[in-house]
């Protein structure tokens, strides 16, 4: 799939790099331990979906949950960018969702096996539009809101997150070369649960367009 940034290059989706525990407070309702460093994993390209497309309940999950998160879309090439040029590598930002089977994320932990399964369904990483980012003051205060079926389910400010946004992208960078078109899900706040079948999601961050997506089987 592709997408077009805020200066109008139309490029394909590269890598998702999701990061994992970014907030406390989810940390806690996940009953584990702040990461002392970033926890990352990865998403295919294929689990991306756009405003107004379906997310669809797979057959081997009993248990699919919503994660809100702020996206940092790449819009420049890197390795082992500096925190304080990282900003500079973001063209844009938009909400998304990291959509999870959460039960088989939890038998992936207790076996001790990667989530590439239980987080790469396709139709898992929904992304609302661009924003550029010459348009955000900082990432870092950004209120996030996920409401299922009009009901506010999750909603926290940016400024919650354990690693920023710079320092995520410096610490990526270090491990991947980063490309235009990747995405970079921030991680998600507390309040995230199951959707079921007809569900409608609304997400938002301040300053960024809503994303709506209906779930389906
Ligand atoms: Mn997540």
């Amino acid at each position: 799939m592709k997408i077009t940034l805020p200066d109008d290059r139309t490029v394909s989706i590269g890598k998702l790099l999701c990061i994992g525990r970014n907030y406390a407070d989810h940390a806690a309702e996940m009953e584990r331990e702040v990461p002392d460093a970033p926890m990352v994993f990865l998403k295919p390209s294929t689990a991306v979906i756009r405003t107004g497309d379906t997310v669809r309940l797979p057959p081997q999950s009993q248990d699919v949950h919503h994660e809100v998160e702020m996206v940092a879309v790449i819009g420049r090439k890197g390795r082992n960018i500096p925190q304080a040029k990282a900003l500079d590598h973001v063209a844009g930002y938009a909400v998304g969702l990291d959509m999870t089977a959460r039960d088989l994320q939890n038998t992936a932990k207790e076996q001790r096996h990667p989530w590439s399964v239980a987080k790469g369904f396709d139709t898992f990483a929904p992304l609302g539009p661009i924003v550029a980012a010459s348009s955000i003051d900082t990432p870092q205060a950004l209120t996030l809101q996920l409401r299922v079926n009009d009901e506010i389910r999750q909603e926290a400010s940016t400024e919650h997150m354990i690693f920023s946004v710079a320092e995520l992208v410096q610490y990526c960078s270090q491990i991947f070369t980063l490309e235009p078109g990747d995405l970079l899900y921030t991680g998600t706040p507390s309040g995230v649960g199951p959707v079921e079948e007809g569900d409608v999601l609304e997400a938002s961050a301040s300053g960024c367009d809503p994303l709506r997506v209906r779930v389906q089987r």
